[in-house]
């Protein structure tokens, strides 16, 4: 009998690989959703040689075809690429003020009717903003690939501070899976040999344009700070049958040419070759199978996103991969008489302590002269400047405030014509004006390590959605940590555009929502014992051996740094773990 979705599946990848779920015998492993994190489960699952059964609960979207808008002018959109206002407001009235959001990847944001959650009121200071995408790829193809590894000193800070809980792992234990992935991933970017942010196997760097490099002599002569090209999922040179980088430009719309790395143009790609792999969209998994006898999970329950029917699926192992509040919704939704409060609650932490990178302030400015210096095309990347306050082994860096933040940004022309609007003079002066280059100007974008508070927390309200899943509830802010550190976020941009000779200088600060960062990660966090987290130091649910959640949700803390490049790497870690106790016979049910 065929399965009622086949009707739904256009991906390659299910044309390849889709096999009667219903009738079959069970995988070896499961892996729910199909993003940065579970398209690297995927992966390292298939050629380990494990069957292996990806679910994930969006359409599917096939790498090339499905990004529609990656070649579209604005002439070739609805309303010139403007957007549909009104549709917006009535459906993605919360996903719309995520920044990267407009017309031509808004197919790529839920729908918040569908995909509601509750939190505070709009402008409220714990209202979270929790931008999500559902379709095969996760936001692996929505991302801006920043990608830079977590420092031994970002591992050792909880200890050493006693803030929070302490990670379980050191750096040495994750340095040679950030190396297994990095060749896999492809990252460009320069060697520095700095402490506070340990250097990635890069591919050659992309260029800094010339007042980044003039930024970058003087703020080292002046500060002794860093200033380098960004670290970046994104080829300078072809890398295992991808495209290297032509410099277009408009990434988040999807890269046919496979540039930038995605689970789409990347790992799904690698677990298909091996013959091991079957992935299922539209495949809501409401809940975990949870064998009391054997203290095993022993698959999940699904339902379908089409027809609503329920399936269960069965497997040696589980992997939750469906972004941290997606796999922590999971985990609380599975209520047994042993875990009545959810799957790896013990400590009662599950849920607690939602981190992200807080940003929107900063400073800008004009940087004189280079006129005749020219960007080269639409570099897709930025600059970067590593963590400079409260490193362990300068006592001259503290400050106020604990941890630290790393900016982001760069220097570009101001062309185009919109910039007239603001630029006195009329009639033909004012156009040949903006015929010319404009001016440079440099932004300071910092992004800052946020701690772990329990009142930055979700949970599940009795509320189910059209597909009978509770609906969570997510709320949080910054607190006085983040909040004097943010001052010095501005403060330090400020100094250093001054000390660049930079004119006209303004600074920002706007109101942060938790997660708008879209870095959220931290509610199941890695813990030595059950009773200060909910994972062990395998990314293990502390009391079931055979269920392991390798996306952000277990983060310890955050760092400051872009994260999903951790996220990988412990994935991969976690499932040669796995794979080896399966082994030993330690996972079979
Ligand atoms: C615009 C933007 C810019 C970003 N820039 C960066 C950056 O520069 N650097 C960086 O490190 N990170 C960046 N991020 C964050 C990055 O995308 C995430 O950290 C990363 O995708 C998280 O991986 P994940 O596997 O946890 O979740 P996702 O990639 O979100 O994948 C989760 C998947 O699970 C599926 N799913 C959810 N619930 C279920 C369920 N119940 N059943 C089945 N499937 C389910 C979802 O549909 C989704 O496909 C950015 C994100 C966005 C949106
Ligand atoms: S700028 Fe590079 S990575 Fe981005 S879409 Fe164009 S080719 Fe792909």
């Amino acid at each position: 009998m065929p399965h009622p979705r086949d009707a739904h599946s256009t991906s390659l990848i299910e044309k390849i690989c889709t096999v009667n779920v219903q009738t079959s015998e069970p995988f070896d492993a499961i892996v729910v959703g199909s993003g940065m994190s579970g398209g690297w489960a995927a992966k390292e699952l298939c050629e380990k040689g494990l069957k292996t059964l990806v679910l994930e609960r969006g359409r599917s979207v096939e790498h090339g075809t499905d990004y529609i808008t990656e070649h579209k002018a604005p002439w070739e959109m609805p309303f010139r690429g403007r957007g549909d206002r009104q549709a917006v407001e009535a459906r993605q009235f919360r996903q719309s003020k995520a920044g990267p959001f407009n017309a031509y990847t808004a197919h790529w944001y839920v729908d918040d009717v569908d995909h509601a959650y509750e939190t505070a009121p709009d402008g409220d200071p714990n209202e979270v903003l929790w931008v999500r995408g559902y379709h095969l790829g996760g936001r692996s193809i929505m991302w801006g690939r920043q990608s830079y590894r977590l420092a031994p000193m970002d591992f050792e800070a909880n200890a050493r501070e006693g803030i929070g809980t302490p990670w379980p792992v050191a750096y040495d234990e994750i340095e040679p899976w950030y190396s297994y992935v990095e060749r896999f991933v492809g990252i460009s970017g320069e060697a520095l040999g700095l402490r506070q942010l340990p250097d990635s196997e890069f591919l050659p760097a992309m260029a800094l344009t010339g007042p980044e490099e003039h930024c970058r002599d003087v703020i080292a002569e002046r500060f002794g700070r860093t200033l380098t090209i960004g670290r970046a999922a994104i080829l300078t040179q072809p890398h295992l049958g991808r495209g290297p980088c032509h410099y277009c430009g408009p990434c988040d719309r999807g890269c046919t040419a496979g540039a930038y790395f995605s689970s789409l143009s990347s790992t799904l790609p690698a677990a298909q070759a091996t013959g091991n792999l079957t992935v299922r969209s539209d495949s809501i998994v409401h809940s975990l199978i949870y064998d009391e006898e054997q203290d095993r999970v022993t698959g999940v329950r699904v339902i379908d996103q089409v027809t609503k029917e329920a399936i269960e699926f069965y497997a040696n192992v589980v992997f939750l991969n469906a972004s941290a509040l997606g796999s922590t919704s999971i985990l609380m939704n599975t209520k047994t008489p042993r875990f009545p409060d959810g799957l790896g609650n013990q400590s009662g932490l599950l849920g607690k302590g939602i981190m992200d990178h807080h940003f929107k302030c900063g400073a800008v400015g004009d940087i004189p002269g280079f006129d005749d210096v020219a960007p080269y095309g639409n570099r897709p990347n930025g600059i970067y400047i590593p963590r400079f306050t409260n490193l362990p082994w300068d006592s001259s860096s503290r400050r106020d405030f604990v941890r630290g933040f790393g900016y982001q940004g760069g220097a570009g022309r101001r062309n185009g014509w919109g910039r007239g609007a603001g630029m006195p003079g009329v009639g033909v002066a004012l156009k040949e004006n903006l015929q010319k280059p404009g001016a440079w100007e440099f932004v300071m974008f910092p992004f800052g390590e946020m701690l772990a508070y329990d009142d930055n927390y979700m949970e599940l309200t009795d509320e189910v959605d059209q597909w009978g899943i509770p609906i969570p509830r997510v709320v949080g802010g910054l607190k006085e940590n983040e909040l004097k550190m943010r001052e010095a976020m501005i403060a330090d941009g400020v100094e250093m555009l001054e000390a660049a000779g930079a004119e006209n200088i303004r600074t920002f600060d706007q109101p942060y929502r938790l997660a708008e960062g879209i870095h959220e990660m931290g509610t199941a966090r890695m813990s030595d014992s059950p009773e200060t987290g909910c994972v062990d130091r395998w990314n293990r649910v502390h009391e079931i051996p055979n269920l392991y959640v390798t996306d952000g949700a277990f983060m310890t803390s955050a760092g400051c740094q872009n994260p999903s490049l951790t996220y990988m790497a412990f994935t991969a870690r976690a499932v040669d773990h796995a794979v080896e106790s399966m082994k030993r016979g330690e996972l079979r049910v």
